[in-house]
């Protein structure tokens, strides 16, 4: 699934082609990408309108259009856009520059929904919190919000409205960098372990961000090459591997149901 870094590197690739254009032709194609708005409906919403921005809250794209109207775009599992035809497409943009934007998603859970532009923020700030490279998301912040949960911290960390746009990959970086456990209730941390994390977590979605996301199965960017974060992978997806601080063999666990990777010796749970 596309995290923040993934999101990121697709908004930074489509901006340049897409601001200042016209969507000269807007074809849906999967009525599940708009639902519960009719496909029809929502494609003559935007078909002739102009492109103001593209901008990212999470791991939602945003285009907003001249009209004040935003296109909320949520990939969720593979959605993906891309400037070549190719497979599985639920929708198509054609711009006045006779660029072509594909938006392809194989496991359909994408969501493509239409907003007001002064309903974009409230729809928003009741799903993210505060953007984590942002100047809101302070150590005090994260402390205040993991202080009043006492669920695994790493099943804290993946709540959107804790860390926006933190997905599981970029969680166990993090914890593994913050040397935390990820079983440990969330408000039994202290205001040191706090710091570390708040400066995992920034550090890791910013390395994300500089190596244009990770690739694994399903993320490509709209030029379709290919992002190469998951060389830098220092405990996702490594159980039975050396960790790289301490040589120790990285477990994997399950929390909540997502595959969990961590050092047992580096990240003890205490
Ligand atoms: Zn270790």
């Amino acid at each position: 699934m596309p995290e923040l870094p993934e999101v990121e590197t697709i908004r930074a690739q489509l901006a340049p082609r897409l601001v200042g254009r016209t969507l000269a032709r807007v074809e849906i194609l999967d009525p599940r990408l708009t639902r519960p708005f009719d496909l029809f409906e929502v494609a003559e919403e935007l078909e002739g309108d102009a492109v103001a921005a593209v901008d990212r809250h999470g791991k939602y794209l945003v285009v907003r259009l001249e009209s004040g109207l935003a296109l909320l775009v949520h990939l969720r599992m593979t959605g993906s856009f891309g400037f070549e035809p190719t497979s599985h497409e639920r929708a198509v943009l054609e711009l006045d520059d006779g660029t072509r934007v594909g938006y392809r998603d194989v496991r359909r859970f994408g969501t493509w929904l239409v907003l007001e532009g002064s309903d974009l923020e409230p729809y928003v700030a009741e799903k993210n919190g505060p953007e984590p490279l942002g100047r809101r998301f302070t150590s005090a912040w994260l402390a205040e919000r993991l202080a009043r949960r006492r669920a695994p911290l790493k099943a804290v960390l993946l709540d959107q409205r804790v860390v926006a746009g933190l997905g599981n990959i970029y969680a166990d970086e993090a914890l593994w960098r913050a040397r935390l456990n990820p079983v440990r209730p969330a408000n039994g941390l202290d205001a040191g372990e706090i710091d570390r994390l708040h400066r995992a977590l920034r550090a890791v979605l910013r390395a994300g961000i500089a190596r244009q996301g990770s690739t694994l199965r399903d993320y490509a960017k709209p030029d379709g090459s290919s992002g190469s974060m998951q060389e830098e992978f220092r405990v996702y997806g490594r159980d039975g591997l050396p960790c790289p601080r301490c040589r120790t063999t990285l477990a994997k666990t399950r929390i909540g149901g997502r595959g969990t990777w961590y050092c047992p010796r580096c990240q003890p749970d205490v």
